[in-house]
């Protein structure tokens, strides 16, 4: 259920409605939009009366019911005002959402060693992007594969981020991880293979931290909404949804298959900012590219993509890993992309050498 105050009631008078509504069951959760005050209730509002929570304020303009399964990850809850996310990084907010200029995250698979994550995060930096992605825990097929360097890599992640001020993107497995994992990343992640594991999802949804959340391989965009609520449910709202392509039955030219109609249909559905990673939707470098200009193309709020310094070598995912070189010339496609559909510039970001309070590693 959402409430819509009139324009111009005073705060004061937004504030008093939501102590009035607040309950063991029932969370008012106020959101300033540029046109209109909403109060959005969360939890149990089954036994809401609409007329009479309308007489609790002169100012309340209506009282309108989401007939969705998903309720706070809904357009409506937020009365079709799309939502900003903010990342905190030492080079300052990146925001995410419809209203801003798209969000480059960059780095490789797996974090390895640390002269090939401070290397790729300088050259994501000098490239454009504002955040920096390695997975420290990584979710392998086979037992067999490289699993990740795990708490030592975290340690990695954070120098890169002291030497670059790029904010951190890494997965979480296990919530025994969390509390470390929480303490590097500026954005948690929650792979393809998690997104329906609801005991994880609670508990990255008592955080106040953005999460990424990957589309499962399989799940229809209402389970990965679902999936967003049960984050949302418990508190956090900083949700951000990426498609990284689900299963087709062609496996043999492209590893997985990109639904990029998941973008519009979403800015139908939902507030939330949408990020594509053309890198594990293609499973291919030469076709990373195409795709990342047919996601802005397509409206998408931010890019995830994977650049390793040395493809050929990589732990995972090589042959699906863009070089910093073929990443710069990327970047510089996107800006024209980003352009012709009208998208805001992103501020520079800071240069490297701002850090030098830092240690600064010998490369
Ligand atoms: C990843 O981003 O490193 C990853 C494992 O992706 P996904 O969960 O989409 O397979
Ligand atoms: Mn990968």
């Amino acid at each position: 259920m959402i409430i819509v105050m009139k324009n111009n009631t005073p705060l004061s008078e937004v504030e008093r409605l939501v102590q009035e509504l607040e309950s063991p069951t029932v969370t008012p959760e106020k959101s300033v939009g540029q046109q209109k005050v909403i109060i959005g209730l969360g939890g149990d509002t089954a036994a809401l009366d609409s007329r009479h929570t309308q007489q609790l304020s002169p100012f309340i303009e209506k009282v309108l019911r989401i007939n969705k399964p998903f309720k706070k990850a809904s357009l409506e809850f937020r009365y079709g005002e799309p939502m900003t996310v903010s990342v905190s990084t030492p080079n300052g907010p990146v925001l995410f959402g419809s209203n801003h200029p798209v969000v480059n995250i960059a780095g490789p698979c797996s974090v390895e060693n640390e002269a090939m994550i401070v290397e790729t995060a300088r050259r994501v930096k000098a490239s454009g992007a504002q955040l920096l992605r390695g997975g420290a825990y990584k979710p392998r097929t086979s037992p067999y594969s490289f699993q990740g360097h795990g708490e030592s890599a975290l340690g990695l992640l954070q120098k890169a981020k002291e030497i670059t001020g790029l904010g951190i993107v890494t997965e979480v497995m296990d919530a025994a991880d969390l509390t470390k994992i929480a303490a590097v990343a500026d954005v948690i992640q929650i792979g393809a293979r998690n997104m329906q594991n609801f005991a994880l999802l609670k508990q990255v949804g008592l955080l106040n931290k953005p999460v990424l959340l990957k589309r499962g391989m399989a799940a229809t965009i209402e389970d990965w909404l679902m999936a967003a609520e049960y984050i949302m449910a418990g508190g956090n709202s900083n949700v951000i949804l990426c498609e990284r392509g689900i299963r087709g039955f062609d496996r043999k030219y492209t590893r997985n298959t990109l639904d990029l109609s998941a973008i519009p249909v979403l800015r139908d559905l939902t507030h939330l900012p949408i990020v594509i990673d053309p890198s594990h939707a293609t499973g291919k470098s030469e076709y990373v590219s195409p795709m990342a200009k047919a996601a802005i193309a397509a409206d998408a709020d931010g890019l995830m993509i994977e650049v390793h310094p040395d493809p050929a070598r990589a732990l995972s995912d090589g042959p699906q890993s863009l070089t910093p070189e073929r990443y710069s010339l990327l970047m510089k496609e996107l800006a024209t992309m980003c352009k012709a559909v009208g998208r805001p510039e992103q501020a520079p970001v800071q240069a490297a050498s701002d850090f030098k309070a830092h240690s600064i590693l010998a490369l």
